[in-house]
């Protein structure tokens, strides 16, 4: 998968990139990440690429100009049908929903805002779709980007070393994940529960799926309405909402 990332401080991605899952991921070409510095298709000698907004008021925001330019330079014709993503607080917002929507695409770009944002035509005639990452104001597009790198390449075939650590991630089948334990054993009087020592993998497997559908049944009731839910699964939420 390829990503191409518009922003002003392609300076703060490498030390995520080039670390654990996002490295391996890169190293064996599973996904690409090429970053444009949008100030080098600033065309004024001084590579302005932010403005007073008209109307008055305080902040920059970000002109129209030098994005437009990037972004046709870089992409070219390949734009057709391809995700030309907004970073902002503003959008749509991320959830494991839309990464695995998002990761079916062989080619995204993201383009990061500062300031106070963008010039609304980068809105209406650039961008073909609109991300925030939750519903609070960060400094800068940067990390949401990172954010949207990550959960997508979670989800690319062979980006995890066990193929099938992503499907009992939380959020997945929109359920919380079980809790995990591993050695020791006992550690400060509290002991793994006896079951995940057992060897019964089928009895692990229905201990670890009752264990996620009360974790989300605590902590994040408004889930079970959209999760995937079996007949046992209701008996046994009806069961724990008969006793509490
Ligand atoms: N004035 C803007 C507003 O109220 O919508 C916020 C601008 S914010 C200080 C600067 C940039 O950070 C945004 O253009 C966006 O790229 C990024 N940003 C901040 N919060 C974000 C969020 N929750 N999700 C995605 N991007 C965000």
């Amino acid at each position: 998968m390829q990503f191409d990332v518009f922003t002003l401080l392609p300076e703060v991605f490498p030390a995520y990139l080039e670390s654990s899952i996002l490295q391996r991921a890169r190293q064996s070409g599973l996904i690409n990440v090429r970053l444009h510095n949008i100030r080098d298709w600033a065309s004024d000698k001084h590579h302005t690429t932010d403005d007073t907004p008209f109307g008055g008021g305080g902040g920059m925001v970000m002109k129209p100009e030098p994005i437009f330019a990037a972004v046709e330079s870089v992409l070219g014709p390949a734009r057709d049908g391809l995700p030309i993503i907004m970073l902002t607080p503003q959008g749509r917002v991320f959830t494991q929903t839309v990464a695995r929507e998002l990761s079916a695409h062989e080619h995204i770009a993201l383009i990061c805002g500062r300031y106070e944002g963008f010039d609304e035509r980068i809105r209406t005639n650039l961008v073909t779709d609109e991300i925030s990452i939750g519903d609070y104001v960060l400094t800068g597009g940067e990390l949401p980007a990172l954010i949207l790198i990550d959960a997508l390449t979670r989800l690319l075939p062979g980006a995890l070393g066990d193929p099938t650590g992503a499907e009992d991630d939380s959020h997945a089948s929109g359920l919380l994940e079980y809790p995990h334990y591993t050695r020791p054993p006992e550690f400060r009087g509290q002991s793994v529960p006896e079951i995940l020592l057992s060897g019964d993998h089928a009895k692990i497997n229905q201990w670890r799926r009752e264990q996620s559908l009360l974790r989300t049944l605590q902590r994040r009731p408004d889930l079970l309405n959209k999760a995937e839910l079996s007949d046992k699964d209701r008996k046994f939420i009806e069961t724990l909402t008969r006793n509490s």
